[in-house]
This record gives C-alpha cells, structure tokens and sequence, in this order.
C-alpha cells in the first residue's frame, strides 16, 4: 500500500515528506488511515540520534489515532470504521511471561517499537505515525471509546499510558500524595490522572512560574525545587513521585521528599542520572525506580479510564509542515501540553 509521511534522513531531524510502502496485510492485520498523531519529545531525541544511531529515513510517531480502513481475513476484533489507535509498540513474541502477562514493553524478546524498529517477519524498518496510513497486528491496535474525542486523544498513546501505569503500580489511591517532577507533556497528564485517582497532588519544578497552569490541571500548587525552605519543609511528605523531567538532572534533591517505604519513578529520562546518594534511601526504605509505558491491556485501560473521566490531554494542533517549528519549540523547554499533527493536513499528491 502506498502512503506518504514525513521522514528524517539523517540526525539533522529537518522531517521532510516521504513517499513509502505499507506491507501488504497479513491475516492478522489492521491498516488503519491514520486521522492525529501526537508528537512525542521521545521522537525528537529519536531522529536526532541521542539515543544512537538509527535505520534512516525514519517516520516518528508512536500516538497514532485513526480509523480502520481494512482488515486481514483472520481479524475478529476490529471491522472497517471502528475508531483506533495504535501506541509505543506495534509486536512482541506473544510467548514469554512478559507477553503472557500483558506487559509486552518487558517481552523478553524485545518489544517491537512503532517505529524505528525491524518488524520481526519481515526485518524491514517500523515507520510510523507522521504519515497517512499504518499497517498493524491486531492485538497491538488499541479501541478508542466511542464518544471520545478522536483531535484530542492521541497523547494518551504514550504520555497518557507512561504515567498511568506508575500511578497504577505503586497504588495511588484517594488520598494518596503524589508529586510530579517536570509539567511538559508527560507531567501534565501525570497530575490529571492522579487527581482523577483521588491522590492530593503537587508539581514540582525549578519556579512556581507555571504555579497557575498547575493548578487548573487540578494540582495543589507547586514547589520550587530552588526554594530550599520549601524543599526542607515538604521532606517526607509523598508517598509517590513521578519524574517526567526528558533531560539529565539531579534526583537527589527529591528523595528526602518521599515519607518511608515512598518511591521516585523516572520516567521522562533514558540515560545516566549522575550519582545517586543512598542514604535517604537507606533511611527511610526509599525507592527509586523506572517505568516504561504500559502493556497493551493497560493502555486500553487509560483509554478507557481517560474517556470515563473526560480526561484529554492538552493539546495544540498543528499542521504536518509545521513539524521542524514544534521540534525547535520543543527542543527549547517545557510546554504543559502536546503537539498533535492534523493529519489532513498532509496532501497525499
Ligand atoms: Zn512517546
Ligand atoms: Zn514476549
């Protein structure tokens, strides 16, 4: 099937329209016409090559929501025009204790990412959600609720379900305290779904500049991580904090913040996070910890909880030409909110 995206070929990551094949359907697949994608900070350091080299040219895009254009003859779930979506991964091997426990990201295998990755019949190159069309297995396509609003949806494919899943994890409950280091778009969707969850909830960054956007997501307010009486008077006062911070930064200033038994979960940053002191958590059984998205189950799970809720992610849509502007914006600092294509927005000729 032919289609038409916009692809990096090279780490310069200038994204240019790309003209590309999706592989003929397999019994088991669904291509989908793919309607948004979001625009993850993970497809930035991708095609810039921070987290090494990569399979050029290269279609990012793992927030992908559309509709179902066809299906492979052995596909039950899904018909033509169901409203879907596809996130951070399109395979896994379906056999291990991971896959068997709906945790795919973890397959022992190595999960096949949506994009960027060689698919695992084929061998060739995953591309994926800057363009118009995807083919994908169907047990990796996702079900967006109905009444759902499709223009809105996207990042939860990936900011949605990679602070939902901590959250689900280490148990936030009513009541629970949580802190969300960072407020981009991961961050942001961290504190709706806590406060959904009942948790008391309070952002933390390096000003209380965004103290206002913080606070109409729902948070109690923020603490200043340069405010040193603040920090000293919040110390042991989160049973949870989430770190969605993508760049490297020091953690140990947030540890001392987690009462006994808390835990800090990375979640925003891939990499060396400098040298870590022990002894909070040695006094007080203080974890620190990652998390990487969601299994597949789960993800339909945040779909499902985000529609229940009226959650939707903040989102600026922007046309498929404005690609390089929102990189560089992104690139610049944090924004309380999510890029998301208008795939309309790409003609096909
Ligand atoms: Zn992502
Ligand atoms: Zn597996």
């Amino acid at each position: 099937m032919k289609t038409v995206g916009y692809a990096a070929h090279s780490s310069e990551a200038n994204m240019v329209p790309y003209h590309f094949e999706r592989r003929e359907l397999r019994s088991n697949d669904v291509a989908i016409e793919i309607l948004y994608s979001g625009v993850c900070h993970s497809d930035l350091h991708t095609v810039n090559g921070d987290w090494g080299p990569q399979p050029y040219p290269l279609v990012p895009g793992h927030e992908i929501v559309g509709v179902v254009q066809s299906v492979g003859a052995d596909v039950t779930q899904y018909k033509v025009g169901d409203q879907v979506a596809v996130g951070c991964m399109v395979d896994s091997c379906q056999e291990c204790d991971q896959c068997h426990n709906h945790e795919e990201q973890y397959c022992r295998e190595g999960m096949t990412g949506t994009y960027g990755f060689p698919d695992r019949i084929s061998g060739e190159t995953t591309q994926g959600g800057y363009s118009k069309h995807i083919v994908v297995r169907e047990e990796f396509v996702l079900r967006i609720p109905e009444g759902m609003d499709l223009s809105k949806s996207a990042p939860i494919l990936c900011a949605g379900i990679t602070t939902y899943s901590p959250l689900r994890t280490w148990g936030v409950k009513e009541g629970s305290r949580v802190g969300v280091i960072g407020l981009g778009g991961l961050g942001h969707m961290a504190v709706k779904l806590a406060v959904a969850m009942g948790a008391d909830v309070t952002v933390m960054s390096r000003s209380t500049k965004k103290e206002t956007e913080a606070k109409a997501l729902g948070a109690k307010g923020i603490l200043a991580s340069t405010d040193e009486e603040a920090m000293t008077a919040a110390a042991n006062a989160f049973d949870l904090i989430i770190d969605t911070v993508p760049t490297a930064h020091d953690i140990n200033a947030y540890t001392p913040l987690l009462d006994v038994d808390g835990s800090l979960v990375i979640v925003g940053q891939v990499g060396p996070t400098g040298e870590l002191n022990s002894m909070p958590m040695i006094f007080g059984r203080r974890r620190v910890a990652g998390s990487l998205i969601g299994g597949i189950a789960e993800t339909q799970e945040v779909l499902d909880f985000c529609a229940k809720h009226n959650i939707y992610p903040e989102c600026e849509m922007i046309q498929m030409d404005q690609i390089n502007e929102a990189f560089k914006r992104l690139e610049q600092g944090e924004m309380a909110h999510r890029f998301v294509i208008d795939m309309s927005s790409l003609d096909v000729a």
